[in-house]
């Protein structure tokens, strides 16, 4: 079984579709949050990615933009973008938005088969940007194989119960479409971050994705690039903050 992991789409039409047009073969979709926020075209994507599979995990923007939660916690920007999302919304998605499950989910029934989260484990909202928080999450216990977003970082954590090793996927051109494959080890755990579609902030504009395949036990990260200059475009049209257009550019 392959499934296409996609993660902090954020309203981002243009690099959804990419991802799409650029996915290797797949027999599932597990989205782990983030589908709305700080891009122009949520509604579009909500109806794309509806037609795509069944696995969702709320994430903090999609919680915040069909008001389920404040925004109080928000910066400026993110702020702003959430109550102009709120208001184009069509009544439909939001009350769609408003029934997404919080993480982990577990899409497949075996036990020792993945979760899914949009933070952390433990908490939705918390990032996990260092070995010790993904030591953390992963303390409790669970199955080997944990997938999550929120940093807009591809790559993730593994232990092998001794060290902590950070993976980062190492790709060889700027522009182009790429994959970079890593093999999971039978003794090892992870938690593994697909990357952000619609915004990466790791330095590479190109939008993230993974695909996971249960029988190979091996992770695919995934990058591809996309019409960068209409999503901006749709960004100043909609007067969304403009730092919204310019940070795609940089994948910062
Ligand atoms: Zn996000």
């Amino acid at each position: 079984m392959r499934a296409l992991l996609l993660s902090d789409i954020h309203a981002n039409l243009q690099a959804l579709h990419a991802v799409l047009d650029h996915a290797p073969a797949h027999d599932t979709v597990w989205n782990l949050g983030d589908i709305v926020g700080y891009g122009a075209n949520p509604n579009e994507v909500i109806e794309r990615v509806r037609g795509l599979g069944t696995t969702f995990v709320r994430g903090n923007h999609d919680r915040a933009c069909c008001g389920l939660t404040g925004i109080e916690d928000f910066n400026p920007v993110a702020a702003r973008a959430a109550r102009w999302t709120q208001c184009v919304l069509s009544a439909e998605h939001i009350a769609w938005l408003r029934h997404l499950p919080q993480g982990p989910v577990q899409p497949l029934s075996d036990a020792a088969a993945p979760r899914c989260a949009h933070g952390s484990l433990l908490d939705e909202d918390e990032y996990i940007l260092t070995a010790r928080e993904a030591w953390h999450s992963l303390a409790a216990g669970g199955p080997p194989v944990n997938f999550f977003g929120h940093t807009h970082l591809q790559g993730g954590f593994a232990t092998d119960g001794e060290q902590w090793y950070r993976l980062t996927p190492d790709y060889e051109t700027r522009d182009d479409a790429e994959t970079w494959e890593l093999s999971l080890s039978s003794g090892a755990r992870y938690l593994l971050n697909p990357g952000s579609v619609g915004q990466p902030r790791d330095g590479d504009w190109r939008a993230a994705f993974a695909v996971y395949d249960t029988a190979r036990r091996s992770i695919e990260f995934c990058r591809a690039p996309y019409d960068l200059r209409t999503a901006q475009e749709n960004i100043l049209r909609a007067g969304l903050p403009d730092r919204l257009a310019s940070r795609l550019k940089d994948g910062r």
